[in-house]
């Protein structure tokens, strides 16, 4: 079974981000990247679907600019076999994404395609069930826990109250969550390995899809600055204040 896993190159999570001054969107020069978190996630599945036998190959893919081959390696380095970069300077939505990433599919005949619930910069949560979609095929989305056997994946979900878990016929969508597994860490023989390993490249044209935007993004604002809080003096004073200033009991 081949495994196809899309990773993003996104901010890295540890950083706070700022808003440009003409509020175009967020400032991202010079700022520290890194591979998205619950795509981490899902190279580490894929990885330990292989050491159970059950995944032949995995190739990795992401979309963006050059700089996404350091996340590529990054997953090589992790485990995955093969990459492929579809080179773009062009800002990339996710119905974008899931078309590259179908076209990829098409070419790749590849059973399995593990992606993250969502992107840490967009938070857009769209690019797997659009993929899902595009491909007409099963999906598992928010996984927990993925059991493959027969040629069907069982994927079980946290939803509102409690888990419920699917049997998705192959080949089928799976997007992570948290909770999956801990991604392992990179060695350095592995890194070293990841080196030799083969990442191609490949243009949108090259795959005859059209990325142009879909949506315009109008303005980015910082979320409100909370304001100071008060201290009371007693549990009298505090419901006083929550009954008739905050009015929530
Ligand atoms: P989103 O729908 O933008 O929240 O992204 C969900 C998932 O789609 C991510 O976790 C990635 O697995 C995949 N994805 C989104 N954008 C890209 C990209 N430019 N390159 C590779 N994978 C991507």
């Amino acid at each position: 079974m081949k495994i196809l896993v899309a990773v993003k190159r996104v901010v890295d999570y540890n950083v706070k981000v700022r808003v440009k001054s003409d509020n175009s969107g967020v400032d991202i020069a010079n700022v520290k990247m890194s591979m998205n978190p619950f795509d981490e996630i899902a190279v580490e599945e894929a990885v330990r679907l292989k050491e159970a036998g059950v995944a032949t190959e995995i190739v990795v893919v992401s979309a963006g600019p050059t700089q996404c081959q350091e996340t590529l390696r990054t997953a090589l380095a992790i485990g995955a076999d093969r990459a492929i970069l579809v080179e773009t300077e062009s800002e990339l939505q996710p119905l974008a994404v899931a078309k590259l990433l179908k076209a990829l599919v098409d070419k790749e005949q590849a059973q399995m395609m593990i992606l993250g619930k969502q992107a840490i910069d967009d938070d857009s949560n769209q690019t797997g069930q659009m993929l899902a979609s595009l491909l007409d095929i099963p999906q598992g989305t928010f996984a927990s826990k993925v059991v493959v056997a027969d040629g069907k994946a069982s994927v079980t979900r946290e939803v509102d109250g409690g888990l419920e878990t699917l049997a998705l016929t192959l080949p089928a969508v799976i997007t992570t969550d948290l909770r999956l597994n801990e991604p392992r860490y990179v060695t350095l023989p592995n890194i070293m390995k990841a080196k030799k390993k083969v990442i191609d490249i490949v243009k949108p044209e090259d795959l005859g899809v059209d990325i142009s935007p879909r949506l315009k993004t109008i303005k980015v604002e910082e979320p409100p600055k909370r304001s100071a809080g008060v201290m009371v003096a007693d549990v009298a004073a505090l419901i006083e204040k929550l009954k008739n200033e905050a009015k929530v009991i």
